[in-house]
């Protein structure tokens, strides 16, 4: 049995001040994922500072921006009546993951550093460069059906599994972090890093950094958004890929502005730049759309198991940004 200690902070600099105070202490949010990890022997904090009530309003600003607390529920974000106005595709990418139950107690700052649920990483009899660096990896040659495509190593080719940070990807968030140097920013997109040989370093967090909130620009075209979610079950399963994207398209058919981010395809959310870029100013065509895909996807590699991501993603993307032309302001 770990024995560990349970604290409740008061307020955020007593909770850094914790978690300075011991190397394997790890702030809590609703528990929904480091609990089961120490459940499972993988962490084994010494002590837990419970974050989940210190954040939990979610604010509008003059200029539209939105301010999460890192402390709000899942379920309350996605309900809430702000964000499914103005920010469908976020309450859309909340509601395909987990469950009700899970969403109602995950937070998210939580969401946002859930880690990989590759059964590797949870299988203390396999290695796994992400548990012990330098170890090796036995997805590279074992079930690899739900790993990564793009921006994977030798050393790792697990994926990032939270929905919701896709459409935070897309939809140009920033995380706000308080740490012992005080506050900073970063965009959701640079929070979480590509493995690399150090699969086992999964953000750009500093020691003992907290996410306090989370905040998204407003968007003239948020409403014309769509959170797809490809699956083995219809509910309660993991991303094979997801794409959260945003349209714009002027009365001639141009592509006036699009957001695109894709889940299940690498070790962090992905937002997709070059197809953006090649879509911006063109006709809204199918063929369009296509050719950016495989821009977007060029560099994509395949395992054995998981080949047909590949081509499952550029379809996936085809289809939605055709949905969403035909849609109006
Ligand atoms: C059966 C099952 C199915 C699931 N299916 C899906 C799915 O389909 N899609 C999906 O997206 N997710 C899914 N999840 C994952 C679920 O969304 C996460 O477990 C949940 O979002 C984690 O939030 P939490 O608040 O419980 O985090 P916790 O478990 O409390 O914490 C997770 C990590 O974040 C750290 N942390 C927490 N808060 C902060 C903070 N404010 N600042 C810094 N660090 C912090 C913790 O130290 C820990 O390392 C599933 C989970 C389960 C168990």
């Amino acid at each position: 049995m770990n024995i560990f200690s349970f604290h409740q902070a008061s307020d955020v600099a007593s909770a850094i001040a914790l978690k300075h105070s011991s190397p394997s202490t790890r702030y809590l949010g609703g528990g929904t994922n480091l609990v089961d990890l120490m459940r499972e022997t993988i962490e084994h904090p010494d002590t837990l500072v419970d974050v989940s009530h210190l954040s939990s309003t979610i604010e509008q600003g003059p200029d539209g921006r939105l301010s999460i607390g890192a402390g709000v529920k899942n379920t309350a974000l996605a309900a809430n009546d702000i964000v499914r106005a103005q920010f469908p595709l976020l309450s859309r990418a909340i509601l395909a993951g987990a469950s009700a139950q899970i969403r109602n107690v995950a937070t998210v700052g939580g969401n946002i550093l859930q880690r990989t649920r590759c059964r590797y990483f949870y299988d203390n009899a396999a290695r796994c460069n992400k548990r012990e660096s330098g170890a090796g990896c036995d997805a590279l040659e074992g079930f690899n059906r739900y790993h990564a495509i793009l921006g994977a190593s030798q050393s790792c080719v697990a994926t990032h599994p939270s929905d919701m940070c896709v459409a935070l990807a897309a939809l140009d968030a920033e995380v706000v972090l308080d740490g012992p140097e005080g506050q900073r920013r970063m965009a959701l997109r640079d929070l979480h890093r590509l493995p690399g040989d150090r699969p086992d370093i999964e953000t750009e967090l500093k020691p003992n950094e907290l996410i306090t909130s989370v905040e998204i620009p407003s968007h003239s075209f948020g409403q014309r958004a769509v959170y797809r979610k490809v699956r083995d079950r219809a509910s309660y399963a993991f991303a094979l890929v997801s794409v959260a994207a945003m349209l714009d398209v002027d009365e001639a058919g141009t592509v006036r502005d699009v957001r695109v981010a894709l889940g299940g395809v690498a070790h962090k959310p992905w937002r997709a730049l070059t197809l953006e870029g090649r879509l911006k100013g063109e006709k809204a065509t199918a063929e369009n759309f296509r050719a950016a895909a495989e821009a977007e996807l060029a560099d994509a590699v395949g395992l054995r198991d998981n080949m047909f991501k590949i081509e499952l993603v550029k379809r996936t993307i085809v289809a939605v940004l055709e949905e969403l032309k035909g849609e109006k302001a």
